[in-house]
């Protein structure tokens, strides 16, 4: 009973653990986050960019319109004239200054682009593992599932002998199978005493409800998949 007891809770443990681990890799929630994180911090900087050549572009067609002004002979007043001229400068000056941000935000895109196709790789890498190891798990899990139940009759089939009088038999195959009133099927192979299982017993183990017994022991076999 100890030992079925002892395998029930291990294979219990085991569900409660897969189960949680199919809900979601922590690891791939923070990939996901900065692969987003990196996308957003791309497009403002490529939005500010745009938004610098805009400015410059109009300031331009500003700076022409003013010079075209200062060479038409209009204004005659030199106080006027030189008004001009400084404001022409000025809007100059403040176009070189755009065209300065403008650069700095063009190598900032290159790069955060080129980091952002990197991390979108690794992410999409990541996807398809984590993927593949739920798919593991689910197997696992499904695997598990099937063994818990077949465990579940053996304790309510095993706490039968025990309530009744063959209780004496099971403590009498305990005591001649040195405390081992259970074995574990293995690959086909009985875990205490080594014996190949035949094929029809095997597939008795896996589609029927009962417990069966190995035939060369006498021990409850136990499928472990
Ligand atoms: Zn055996």
């Amino acid at each position: 009973m100890h030992e079925i007891d002892s395998l029930y809770d291990k294979i219990r443990r085991r569900i409660l653990l897969l189960n949680r681990a199919v809900e979601g890799s922590t690891e791939l929630e923070a990939l996901r986050e900065e692969v987003d994180a990196i996308g957003e911090e791309l497009q403002g900087t490529r939005s500010e960019q745009q938004d610098l050549e805009l400015e410059s572009r109009s300031l331009t067609e500003k700076i022409r319109e003013s010079e075209t002004s200062l060479m038409s002979g209009e204004l005659q007043n030199p106080r006027e004239l030189e008004a001009l001229q400084s404001s022409i400068d000025a809007m100059k000056e403040h176009r070189t200054d755009l065209e300065n941000r403008s650069v700095e935000r063009l190598v900032m895109v290159d790069s955060l682009q080129a980091t952002f196709e990197k991390k979108q790789a690794n992410l999409v890498d990541n996807e398809q593992q984590w993927t593949d190891r739920k798919t593991a798990f689910e197997t696992e899990i499904d695997k598990r599932k099937r063994e818990y139940i077949y465990l579940k009759k053996a304790r309510a089939q095993v706490a039968d002998v025990l309530s009744e009088e063959n209780l004496e038999m099971y403590e009498h195959l305990r005591r001649r199978k040195n405390g081992v009133a259970v074995a574990l099927l293995e690959d086909e192979i009985c875990g205490a005493c080594h014996t190949q299982v035949a094929v029809g017993i095997l597939n008795k183990i896996r589609y029927s409800d009962d417990l069966l017994s190995c035939p060369s022991c006498g021990r409850i076999l136990l499928n472990e998949g």
